[in-house]
Parts: structure tokens; C-alpha cells; sequence
């Protein structure tokens, strides 16, 4: 039996953060806090109410220590936390979730965890059923469900999960590991994770990620089968595990580590080199932001500048879109933060998968959902029919261009009419700011456009006559090309940047774009996938934006590069119409 719990056993889960790991389990159980569902009387309800109060400040304090722990984490870290953070500490401060405990509290006369519980739950029912984004629906119902926990915690004094006698050097293991612990973990201390439960686009695996632990989380059987403790290698970036390994399985753990490390020591010192093809032709990378606390992200990545600012944040987790002087401050801290690089704004794109409680709460948005929402009210189509959302978000931009240089890009473009109305609307803001005396540039900033779906490209040519620059947005052209939800786990597998179709439509806008001299880029992932870079570069692309993570490992294929023969390779992938053959001869596989 001895020899049996002894043997190598090799389990499968989803690879979330890359590095190998190897040494002993250490299981980290936490007990669920128990919820009684308690009726109270009518009388007692103030003092429910004090209860929840209670939990609420406490609940507050602990998640305000966590924030002022994250000042010893890497900056890259701390990028990656101080928003999820931010999203909890913003649930205690007069949410739906607390409004809705205390009409339960005071109304249906329930326990405090009581109400928590069930508003919990309806809250995330209703999340899970709005169309669109599955991934990001789940994260926020995560959430949610996470910030209700910490507060029944705290309501019926159950001990939190404890890491402190974690030894060094410990693979931690556990059925699942809430965001909130992961972000308390010292990653110098620590080997890896491994974990029953969890996802590779889950907060978790975003913080695990950004701490830098090797981790593969999703492992059917691993709790069973190291309930006895032992040693354990992982290998983060394969998502493969290995119980009790052998002396060639440690070994090659070993040697797993070493060259994980030296090729980290390596991207990092690409930063200060340029990104420059061998034959000497620059090659920009710029980084995406999705919001301001990726800047120190930026700033150590070697991204020149920003290529494509999602604001969809400004307009988040709040009851009313923001004003004019909120915008502008939020532009103008970003602006000034990259000191002199360019910065790509991009104008709201709500719609589709991208729903906003503020602008619906405003009127600004149908009361019904679109059907189809990916093809109803998306983008520009929304802007160009509520001139005053478009106004002050082109007015705030305008006033933040005044620092520092600034390029505006306009979602979901499909017909030259879009794009000449908006410009009209800028040129109305602008005239309407100087009659008020505000500073803004003399020359007005650029006015581009998404080409992100098929339309779009397939007009690259006319709307090249009229835009100021094209921001090639992969993720919809690949979504609205091949019909293919982006964000449905269902239809994931036919999800393909690299279908001839896709491809021919980059094609065919950037050629647009050469002819016309539109400086063009790419913005969607495959920018940031180096190994997609010989293609794009040999197709005539020289401008790329990506996650700030993303931008060494682009850089140094940026730098192994020969343009001719990039331009060789990107004709001869042309020349084939097989998806298959296509990935094959891109990817190997
Ligand atoms: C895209 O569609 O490729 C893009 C960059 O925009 P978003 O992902 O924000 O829709
Ligand atoms: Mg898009």
C-alpha cells in the first residue's frame, strides 16, 4: 500500500502561470462558514442592521491592510491586484449587494448572512443570464460571491485560511483558492500552486499570473491523490503534474527551473533594447490599457506608448457616466504619464459584449436588449445617436491632448458617413471649447478608426481616404468573419485568427493603408503572439499593440526578424486556403 501512495502518477490541468515548481505538498483546507438561515423579529432589525455595519467596516479594514501589503510586491503585481481590490473595497461602499441585504434585513426580516446570501445568489443569477462576455460575467459573479463571503466570515467569526506556517519551498495545494488568498501569498516563499477548482481567465489565475507562481489550477483527481501529502513538479506553462516523481521526473523538473529562470533573466533585458528588425527596420510596440493600473506595467515593459486605450473603464462600476472634468483628469494623468509617447484613446465602445449599468441607469442605452447584441447598438452606432455621450468624451480628450500627444480611434467603424460625423462632432467640441477659452492643441488630434469587422476591411480602401489612421481589431474581425462568438467556450475551438479569411481581410486593409499612407496597426491578441509577428511584419504591418506583458517576448521576435523574408513567408502563407495547413505552417502544429 506504502509502494502504491509511492508511485509516479502524472494528472492534467489547465497551465495558468508559467515556471516549474517542485517540492512538497502543503494542503491549505478552509472551512466554509457556516450560514444560518435565521428569521428575526421586526424589533430586532437595527440591530441586524449594526451587525452587517459591523462586517462591512471589518471587511473594509482587512481588505484596506491587504492593499497597503501590496506595496511589497513587484510592480507588475501590483498592476494586476490593485484593481481586483479595488473591486471589492468598491462593493462595501453602498452597492447593489448591501443596498439589497439591507431591504432583506429590514423587509423580509432574515439574519444579516441570511441577506447576504440570498443577494448574493440573486445577484449573480442575474449576471449569469445578461448575454455576451461569459468570461467576464463569471469574474464579476466571483466577485461578488467573493466580497459576500469575506463578510459572513466576518459576520459568524470563522477563521480565515492561514498561510503562515506554509513552509518554505512548498507546492501549495487546495480544492480552490479564493483571489483574495492568492494575492496574500509570498512568492519568493512559495514553489507553485495546484488546484482542484479554477480557470485560466479567473482572478486567480490572473493574480498567480502576475505574482509570478508557477501554477496549473483545474486538476481533476489532485486533492484525492495527494491526500497523503508527498512531494510534487509541476510545470505551469504545460499545465502538467506529477505526484511523487521519479529521479528522471525530479531531475527534469530541476533542469525546468533553471531555464525558466535564465530565459526571464533574458526578456528582461530586451527592455532597453529597441525593437528593430535584423535588417534594421523599427518595428513600434505599443501596449493596450484596460486601466490606469497597468501603468507601471507599461512603463516596465518597454512599450512606447499606448496604442489603444479601452475607457470602457471610466464608465464601470458606478451609478452615472463620468463628466467631462472626470474624463479629462483620467486622460490627462495617462497622457502625462508616458511623458511624451503617444497615446491612442479610444471613444466608448459599449455594446455587445460590453454592458455598462451606468449608462443604461442614465437612459443612454435601450431599456431591451438587442437580440443580437454583438450586431445591434455596438460602438460608434451608440455614440453617433447620444451626441452628448460622444461630446464630452471627444471634449475631455481634447483637453488632455494638451499634454502630451494623443490619437482618437473610433469603435466598430463600418462606413466613411460614421467616420465624417464624428469628425463634424469633434470639430463642433473643439470650436465650442475655444468660444469658452479652454486650453486645447491648434492642431487637432488625429481621428482614426477600428477596422474590426469584415465590412470594414473589405471598404478598407474608401475609408482610407478619409480616416487619419486604421487599428486593425483581430478579436471582432475574427468574431464577425467567421461567426464565431469570441467569448463563447462552446463555439472556442472554431475560434481562428488564423483562418485564410481573417488573414486575407488584414491583407487587403493594410495594403489599403500602405497605398493611401494610413499609418495602420494591429491591436487585437494575435499582436500580441510573437509567433504570428514574421507573418504580420511580412503582410507590411509595423505598428502592433498589446498587453504590456506580451511586448519582450514580441520584441525579441521582432528581432530575429529579416523583412524579405518575413515578406516571403507571409506570400507563401497567402498562397494557401487550408486553415489547417495555415496553422501548421505558423505555428508547427
Ligand atoms: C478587437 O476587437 O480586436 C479590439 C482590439 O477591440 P476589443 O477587444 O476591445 O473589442
Ligand atoms: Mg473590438
Amino acid at each position: 500500500m506504502a509502494e502504491a501512495a509511492k508511485r509516479e502518477r502524472r494528472l492534467q490541468g489547465i497551465a495558468v502561470s508559467p515556471g516549474v515548481a517542485i517540492g512538497p505538498v502543503f494542503t491549505a483546507e478552509e472551512k466554509e462558514a457556516p450560514i444560518l438561515r435565521r428569521r428575526i423579529q421586526a424589533a430586532d432589525s437595527a440591530a441586524e442592521t449594526s451587525r452587517l455595519d459591523a462586517a462591512v467596516a471589518q471587511s473594509r479594514a482587512q481588505l484596506l491592510k491587504l492593499r497597503a501589503r501590496l506595496a511589497i510586491l513587484p510592480e507588475e503585481s501590483q498592476a494586476e491586484i490593485a484593481p481586483l481590490l479595488e473591486a471589492y473595497v468598491q462593493m462595501l461602499d453602498g452597492s447593489r449587494l448591501l443596498r439589497g441585504a439591507r431591504q432583506r434585513i429590514t423587509q423580509g426580516l432574515v439574519s444579516a448572512e441570511t441577506a447576504l446570501a440570498d443577494t448574493c445568489e440573486e445577484i449573480v443569477a442575474a449576471l449569469l443570464a445578461l448575454p455576451g462576455d461569459a468570461p467576464g460575467r463569471r469574474r464579476r459573479a466571483e466577485e461578488v460571491r467573493e466580497i459576500t463571503r469575506r463578510m459572513v466570515r466576518n459576520l459568524t467569526r470563522t477563521p480565515f485560511r492561514s498561510f503562515t506556517n506554509l513552509p518554505p519551498g512548498a507546492v501549495l495545494v487546495a480544492e480552490g483558492l479564493r483571489p483574495a488568498d492568492a494575492a496574500l501569498l509570498e512568492p519568493a516563499k512559495l514553489a507553485g500552486v495546484l488546484t482542484e477548482e479554477g480557470g485560466a481567465d479567473g482572478h486567480t489565475a490572473i493574480l498567480l499570473r502576475a505574482l509570478g507562481v508557477p501554477a496549473v489550477l483545474g486538476v481533476a483527481g489532485l486533492t484525492a491523490a495527494l491526500r497523503g501529502g508527498g512531494i510534487v513538479a509541476l510545470d505551469g506553462g504545460t499545465g502538467e503534474v506529477v505526484i511523487n516523481p521519479g529521479a528522471p521526473a525530479r531531475a527534469a523538473a530541476r533542469r525546468g527551473i533553471l531555464a525558466y529562470a535564465k530565459e526571464r533573466q533574458r526578456l528582461a533585458q530586451l527592455r532597453r533594447l529597441p525593437a528593430v528588425t535584423r535588417d534594421g527596420t523599427p518595428i513600434e510596440l505599443a501596449a493596450n490599457l484596460e486601466l490606469p493600473a497597468e501603468l507601471p506595467l507599461i512603463a516596465q515593459s518597454g512599450a512606447v506608448g499606448i496604442g489603444l486605450l479601452r475607457s470602457e473603464f471610466l464608465f464601470m462600476n458606478r451609478e452615472a457616466p463620468p463628466d467631462e472634468d472626470d474624463q479629462a483628469e483620467t486622460y490627462r494623468a495617462i497622457v502625462e504619464a508616458m511623458g511624451g509617447d503617444p497615446v491612442t484613446i479610444r471613444v466608448l465602445d459599449w455594446g455587445g459584449e460590453k454592458q455598462i449599468e451606468a449608462l443604461a441607469n442614465a437612459g443612454m442605452v435601450p431599456e431591451v436588449p438587442d437580440a443580437n447584441p454583438a450586431l445591434g447598438l455596438r460602438g460608434i452606432r451608440l455614440l453617433l445617436r447620444q451626441p452628448e455621450l460622444l461630446g464630452t468624451q471627444l471634449a475631455a480628450i481634447l483637453r488632455a491632448a494638451v499634454v502630451g500627444p494623443v490619437r482618437i480611434l473610433l469603435p466598430m467603424v463600418n462606413t466613411p458617413a460614421e467616420l465624417r460625423e464624428a469628425r463634424e462632432q469633434l470639430l463642433r467640441t473643439a470650436r465650442r471649447l475655444r468660444r469658452l477659452g479652454a486650453r486645447i492643441p491648434e492642431e487637432l488630434p488625429p481621428l482614426g478608426i477600428m477596422v474590426e469587422t469584415p465590412g470594414a476591411a473589405l471598404a478598407a480602401d474608401a475609408l482610407a481616404q478619409e480616416a487619419d489612421f486604421f487599428a486593425i481589431g483581430t478579436n471582432d474581425l475574427a468574431m464577425y468573419t467567421l461567426a464565431v462568438d469570441r467569448g463563447e467556450a462552446a463555439v472556442a475551438t472554431l475560434y481562428d485568427p488564423l483562418h485564410p479569411a481573417v488573414l486575407r481581410l488584414i491583407q487587403f486593409t493594410t495594403e489599403a493603408a500602405l497605398r493611401f499612407h494610413v499609418p495602420v496597426s494591429v491591436c487585437g491578441e494575435m499582436a500580441a503572439d510573437p509567433r504570428l509577428t514574421r507573418l504580420l511584419v511580412g503582410l507590411g504591418l509595423r505598428q502592433f499593440s498589446m498587453s504590456a506583458s506580451a511586448v519582450p517576448r514580441v520584441k525579441q521576435a521582432v528581432r530575429a526578424l529579416d523583412i524579405e523574408e518575413a515578406q516571403h513567408f507571409a506570400a507563401a502563407i497567402m498562397g494557401h486556403s487550408d486553415p489547417e495547413r495555415i496553422r501548421a505552417l505558423i505555428l508547427g502544429a
